[in-house]
């Protein structure tokens, strides 16, 4: 009896390690059976342990292992290369968990469509999130014009974003205006979601369909809170 007991206790420990890998990582039967309304709320509520210093134990060696021979992520999310926003870690993500595209000031371009549309319609990822953040120094660098070898460039691209805000006179379009600031930074999230929508028929297309959903958020270096765009 104590034999069998000992069996039961060794199984029973077995068959917990096997839940406890289940539960570190997202298999390919749970991947399709996720909504993107569902990965939404799995990465706000990251976020919202993020803030309150609770991000969880990503079980980083078992990730890497069960993780080599194949991906099954939640999310695409194209955010700004800024160092003070560590992707994963603000949504309290492990390995496996999220596609990454990250270029300053968070617009979009053909490599990033396709990239995302890899992401979704290949790998299965239902939720394209597009991550800007306060203060952020490429939008600063918009708004002021600023030159430099190929960031000049790049800037360009959040011009439309700095001209669409409205409300300010023109000596309070720039980057010693904090409000001014946070207006683009907002309108640019919102720019990239519509160039996306127009530039990638795919990934409209399975948005119009509910496969996938593209949201958009503020990152607040102040808090760590992510703050959703209606
Ligand atoms: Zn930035």
């Amino acid at each position: 009896m104590k034999t069998m007991n000992r069996k039961l206790r060794i199984v029973s420990a077995f068959v917990l390690a096997l839940a406890a890998v289940a539960n570190a990582q997202v298999t390919k039967e749970e991947q399709s059976a996720l909504t993107p309304d569902k990965v939404l709320t799995d990465l706000m509520d990251g976020n919202a342990r993020f803030v309150a210093g609770k991000i969880g134990d990503p079980e980083i060696k078992k990730r890497v292992t069960n993780s080599a021979d194949g991906q099954y992520p939640k999310a695409i999310v194209l955010s700004c290369v800024d160092s003070r926003v560590p992707v994963e870690m603000v949504f309290d993500q492990g390995i496996g968990d999220l596609f990454v595209a990250r270029v300053a000031g968070n617009v979009e371009d053909q490599d990033q469509l396709g990239s995302m549309e890899f992401a979704t319609k290949l790998a299965g990822a239902k939720l394209v999130f597009v991550l800007g953040h306060s203060a952020c120094g490429a939008i600063k660098g918009a708004c002021d014009r600023a030159e430099l070898g190929n960031l000049t460039g790049l800037l360009t691209k959040i011009r439309p974003a700095v001209d669409a805000v409205e409300g300010f006179k023109p000596e309070q379009r720039n980057s010693a205006n904090k409000a001014f600031v946070e207006k683009v930074v907002e309108q640019n999230v919102r720019q990239t979601m519509e160039d996306i929508r127009k530039d990638s028929q795919v990934l409209s297309e399975m948005e119009a369909s509910g496969t996938i959903k593209i949201v958009g958020g503020i990152y607040d270096l102040h808090t760590g809170k992510i703050t959703l765009l209606k």
